[in-house]
């Protein structure tokens, strides 16, 4: 599924780099020719392995890294961002995002600070932080190595409605605010970042609005998926995994998947786990531990969204947030 794809004067070259980590299954972006303008739609892990991909793909396309006249990214994650700086070394070219995606690609100091001020006081209040210390000094290690690690030059705003190319501009965001979908007006291929998989394990990252308060990412997550919904899609390129034609049966799948987690978080609430952790260990056993961030992101944002949708409400005690079903959903 990894093919070249033609439609008149447009081609998508696929760049499926294949990953045996977690769910991912494969990372992935895609050079698009519309004429004469090349583009790069997301760019990939900064990894040696995927440099040598990347530019496997690129010889076997026939292109050098000088054809490439801009990018454009669906989100800031690292996996979707690590070649821009190795492009720009090389070649200067525009490269294009969603306006809450300028801080976090240019790590400013004034955003780290913010995102650790943010994770440090969530996790104390979930009751989890003797499991974050890992996660934390992650971040402190970014933030140290941020003027290697940032993106170095200036980030064009792309709003949702903007048209650019053929290209019109959707806001998506829930699996990271500044996520956008990339619908060509005319052939109906869609670019949707890591909204919407084949296999449907994509997430809600855990994430914080600019006033440094956590955003209600299931909420918007689930909304940015119903908007998928009406989409007239031919063919969709995602972040990971292998592209798809049926974005309605999919997108169905992931909806499902939110309501399972939903349910499933619920249930555990209902069966006396009070806490952020508990009901963690009660899902994930020891994972939780190994994968703490992906999983209290999971556990974090659906009681969240539980509480939203007043199916649970939430009473801080000396270690954290408790939670319990409200009566009438019992
Ligand atoms: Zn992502």
């Amino acid at each position: 599924m990894s093919q070249i794809i033609t439609d008149g004067e447009k081609t998508v070259y696929p760049i499926l780099f294949e990953v045996r980590y977690g769910q991912m299954k494969s990372i992935n972006c895609f050079l698009y020719k519309n004429g004469n303008t090349l583009t790069l739609l997301d760019a990939g892990i900064d990894m040696p392995a995927f440099h040598e991909f990347f530019f496997g793909k690129l010889a076997e396309y026939g292109f050098r890294i000088n054809d490439i006249d801009q990018i454009i990214l669906t989100h800031h994650h690292g996996d979707h961002t690590g070649m821009v700086n190795h492009i720009l070394a090389v070649k200067h070219v525009p490269v294009y995002a969603h306006p809450l995606a300028i801080e976090r690609l240019h790590l400013t100091e004034n955003y780290q600070l913010q995102k650790r001020d943010f994770f440090k006081k969530l996790y104390e209040n979930y009751g989890c932080s003797h499991l974050a210390e890992k996660r934390l000094a992650k971040l402190a290690k970014t933030m140290k190595n941020s003027e290697r690690l940032r993106i170095k030059t200036d980030i064009i705003p792309l709003l949702d409605g903007d048209i650019i190319d053929d290209f019109k501009i959707i806001a998506a965001p829930g699996h990271s605010p500044d996520s956008i979908l990339l619908h060509d007006t005319k052939t109906k291929w869609l670019f949707a970042g890591d909204l919407v998989l084949y296999t449907g394990t994509t997430s809600a990252l855990v994430d914080h609005d600019e006033e440094g308060r956590l955003l209600p990412t299931v909420m918007q997550y689930k909304q940015s998926l119903e908007n998928c919904l009406h989409y007239n899609a031919s063919m969709v390129f995602a972040g990971h995994q292998q592209p798809f034609s049926n974005l309605q049966e999919i997108t169905q799948r992931n909806l499902e998947r939110v309501s399972f987690q939903l349910q499933r978080i619920i249930n555990k609430i209902a069966d006396g786990h009070e806490t952020a952790l508990s009901i963690a260990y009660a899902i994930y056993g020891e994972r939780t531990e190994k994968e703490f961030s992906i999983i209290m992101s999971e556990i974090i944002g659906y009681t969240c969204y539980a509480e939203e949708k007043g199916l649970v409400r939430k009473e801080m005690d000396e270690d954290g947030w408790h939670f319990f079903v409200n009566e009438r959903y019992k």
